[in-house]
């Protein structure tokens, strides 16, 4: 479905915000009454205020997830039964594609014709995904021989809290609540404060999907109390969170000083995108622009480092200068714009922090302002910075913003040396026209997914997360279950 500027503005003006926390299958305000303001960052207007859950409701929802659990609602009926119930959900997020997309659109600042054509029916897709195969999933008789019989089974965990962020609020909630509702798991959700809407639906969706009351619970509010207290929460056996590498570590410590629940991260990268010599400099250039400046630059797989051979460098940087040209910073409810605004002010003002300061440090190529539109001032442009020094706080810092650092290389292992520098390693590009060298560099790079002659590549068939700081366990692809199940072996004797 396409609509224009007006439908959109007309769509957005006639919504109502489901504004309460979703426990035990029903909306319901904060146990203290108190609320939060969202607001879109596209205008800085306030859209609605959202129930700001605390240690009480976690409380509550966490009781209503384990109930669930324990009777078997939902995680004793067989994974064909679930499947069904997710299909159908799948089947009414794509009914519901204009709605979702706006409030994501509306709640963070991404442009329309990217929520409306990636994030809600990524959902739609991620939840069909899960659900086809949960029931094609076997388990193992192990090979004891005698008058033995050793069953080793994937069992639901139990409840399962999950943490996530602003940059794709359907899609990051819809990465973890997909496998472990497939799994037979009870889920608390706490989206990120900047982004509550769409979670909220979602719940209410599934419900009507006819996933059982309790089954899934969100609880909106702010990371250091209802996020603290889910992941501190003794009856909670897993949290899986998405977010910075700092609110990770922490994380793990609320799990040590707690219940020692599973704790599973997805945090930050600064991504190197390899450019050769010999590489398809257009097709680079035109990727190289979009890894950077998809979703204003808010990704944490953004390729943010670019590593360019020395004798294309020239002919590069005037390919992304064209390309960054090209970007069209706008209202994000237009359907002609292609960046939007960022998630909030005070990010804004974070990412100016760091083109500030690089602007007496590096060449700035393009860029580096920000402006008002639309009466907010969230707005950065598309910014490049060519000879950024390799300590420098743009190369090795995630700055989540449209700012890319170009570095330069002259040889193979001196470009595997810059991109392996660093704390991070989710994802990693390598541009080349000779297959050795792809699979050489590719192998000596230290990410979670490595792209050749492309960036980011990522599908519900392939496993994404990272390694070092970066975190551990990976969303999407079979081995998504295995965060959500534990093996469990029952021997008979006969
Ligand atoms: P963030 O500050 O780490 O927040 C993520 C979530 O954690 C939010 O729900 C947040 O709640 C909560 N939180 C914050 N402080 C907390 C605390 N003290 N205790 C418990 N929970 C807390 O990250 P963000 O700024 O929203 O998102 C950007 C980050 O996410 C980037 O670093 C990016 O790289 C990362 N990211 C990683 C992946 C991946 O798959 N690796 C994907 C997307 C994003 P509030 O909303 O109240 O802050
Ligand atoms: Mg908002």
């Amino acid at each position: 479905m396409t609509f224009t500027y007006t439908e959109w503005k007309a769509r957005a003006a006639g919504l109502t915000f489901r504004n309460d926390l979703y426990i035990d299958g029903a909306f319901t305000p904060a146990a203290s009454g108190q609320r939060f303001e969202t607001v879109n960052p596209g205008t800085g207007e306030v859209l609605t205020e959202v129930a700001r859950g605390g240690a009480e409701d976690i409380d509550r929802a966490v009781k209503s997830a384990r109930r669930a659990f324990e009777d078997g609602r939902w995680s004793r009926k067989t994974p064909g039964e679930r499947k069904e119930v997710l299909l159908a959900l799948a089947a009414l997020i794509r009914e519901n594609i204009p709605e979702l997309a706006l409030l994501d659109t509306l709640d963070m600042g991404k442009t329309i014709s990217d929520s409306s054509t990636i994030d809600a029916p990524g959902s739609a897709h991620f939840f069909q995904w899960h659900a086809e195969a949960i029931d094609k999933l076997y388990d193992e008789v192990a090979p004891t021989g005698g008058r033995d019989l050793a069953l080793i089974r994937r069992v639901p965990l139990g409840v399962v809290g999950a943490v996530v962020p602003w940059n794709f609020p359907l899609d990051m909630a819809t990465w973890k609540l997909a496998p472990a509702l497939a799994a037979g798991n009870s889920v608390v959700l706490k989206p990120a404060e900047q982004s509550p809407l769409s979670a909220l639906m979602l719940a209410e969706l599934a419900t009507r999907a006819g996933l059982p009351d309790g089954v899934l619970n969100v609880v909106t509010g702010y990371g250091e109390d209802a996020g603290q207290a889910l992941g501190r929460h003794p009856d909670v056996d897993c949290l899986v969170f998405t977010g910075s590498t700092a609110v990770g570590k922490l994380f793990q410590r609320y799990a040590g000083e707690s219940n020692m629940k599973q704790v599973w991260l997805e945090t930050g990268g600064k991504s190197p995108n390899l450019i050769f010599a010999d590489a398809d400099l257009d097709a680079a250039a035109d990727m190289a622009a979009f890894g950077i400046f998809f979703n204003q630059g808010e990704v944490c797989s953004a390729n943010s480092r670019l590593l360019v051979h020395a004798s294309v460098k020239d002919e590069l940087i005037d390919r992304l200068r064209d390309r960054a040209s090209k970007v069209v910073l706008g209202d994000p409810l237009d359907p002609a714009t292609t960046m939007g605004s960022l998630v909030d002010r005070a990010h804004a003002e974070r990412v100016m922090g760091f083109v500030e300061r690089a602007k007496s440090d590096a060449r700035l190529v393009c860029g580096g302002e920000r402006l008002t539109l639309m009466g907010s001032d969230a707005y950065v442009t598309p910014t490049i910075f060519d000879r950024v020094e390799p300590g420098h706080e743009i190369a090795r810092d995630e700055v989540f913003g449209p700012v890319l650092a170009v570095q330069t290389f002259e040889t193979d292992d001196e470009a595997i040396r810059i991109a392996n520098d660093s704390v991070y390693g989710l994802a990693a590009s390598v541009w080349t026209r000779d297959l050795t060298r792809a699979l050489s560099v590719s192998d000596a790079l230290f990410a979670g997914t490595v792209s050749v002659n492309t960036v980011d590549a990522l599908s519900a068939m392939t496993p994404f997360g990272g390694m070092k700081q970066s975190g551990f366990g990976r969303d999407l692809s079979l081995h998504s279950f295995d965060k959500y199940s534990a093996l469990k072996t029952t021997w008979i004797k006969y």
